[in-house]
């Protein structure tokens, strides 16, 4: 299965190389990082009135994918990074389709759900810290890296161990499909720009010009039908999509590219061209 690392008409890609490096290295901050991205601290801060740092990240991811999708999972994510270790043990692809939407009916919804709760009981937020935890009292230093205390050891392995497991047993980023609570802020606000066509970044083809050799399928990180959704649609419009570019990098004719501005000539009118800048 292509990696996606190199198209035999354009060489290695630079690009992916460096993207590559990029979200293992966001897997390889997650001692730092992840009490920033943590749903129990933004439930624990909601009891507490406390904005904290997860909240606030969070709130970002949503207004960033109005504009860059899920640019987050494919270039940053640690979580993503480790799926793509994984994917190095475990290739084959991960079901898409109804099982995506195990993320919000056993993840997001319950989580936002009791975070709702307890932000009502509490009167909603009333200070914002972006450094708060639950151990730290006033005067405490502030606490940058989120691994030191034995604890964290056991919540930072379980996570790892529990994407590990997922990943392994269902296929390519499968934690990134099912399981990821990070992923729906990311869904949403992709939808939404993705319906809206305001100018944001996405992937369009010029359908003309597929041969519909499948290599993007291959290359997907998603286990996205890449040639199947563009030939109907003309852009890729699957919020799993991760705006990683593999595909781009590996469509040997062209057909695929990035683009900011939307070129649809008829909107979702399969088989209609697209015009060029
Ligand atoms: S979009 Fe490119 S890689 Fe995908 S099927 Fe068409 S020609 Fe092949
Ligand atoms: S469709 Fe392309 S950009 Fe989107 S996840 Fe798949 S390979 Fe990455």
């Amino acid at each position: 299965m292509s990696d996606n690392l190199d198209n035999p008409k354009r060489g290695i890609n630079k690009k992916q190389v460096a993207r590559k490096a990029f979200v293992i290295t966001g897997f390889l901050l997650l001692p730092v990082v992840l009490n920033y991205l943590s749903p129990y601290l933004i439930i624990a801060g909601a009891a507490q009135a406390i904005l904290n740092g997860s909240a606030i990240v969070f709130l970002i991811f949503f207004l960033s994918s109005l504009v860059i999708g899920r640019y987050w999972c494919g270039w940053m994510c640690p979580g993503g990074g480790f799926g793509e270790i994984c994917t190095s043990v475990q290739p084959k692809p991960a079901k898409d389709g109804w099982l995506n939407a195990i993320k919000y009916i056993f993840v997001f919804i319950p989580w936002m759900t009791v975070i709702l709760i307890f932000l009502v009981m509490a009167g909603g937020y009333s200070s914002v810290d972006f450094f708060w935890n639950p151990g730290k009292v006033p005067g405490d230093p502030i606490q940058i890296i989120s691994v030191v205390e034995p604890y964290s050891y056991i919540v930072y392995y379980s996570v790892v161990g529990g994407i590990f497991i997922l990943n392994l047993a269902a296929g390519k980023r499968a934690f990134c499909h099912y399981g990821c609570w990070m992923a729906p802020f990311l869904t949403l606000g992709t939808k939404i720009k993705n319906v809206l066509k305001y100018p944001s970044y996405h992937i369009e083809a010029d359908t003309s010009l597929c041969k519909h050799c499948k290599k993007c399928n291959d290359a997907c990180q998603m286990s996205l039908d890449v040639e199947r959704i563009v030939n109907e649609k003309q852009f890729v419009d699957s919020v799993e999509c991760i705006m990683c570019g593999s595909c781009v990098a590996a469509c040997p004719t062209g057909t695929l590219k990035t683009t900011w501005r939307w070129h649809l000539k008829k909107e979702e009118e399969p088989g209609a061209d697209i015009v060029r800048e």
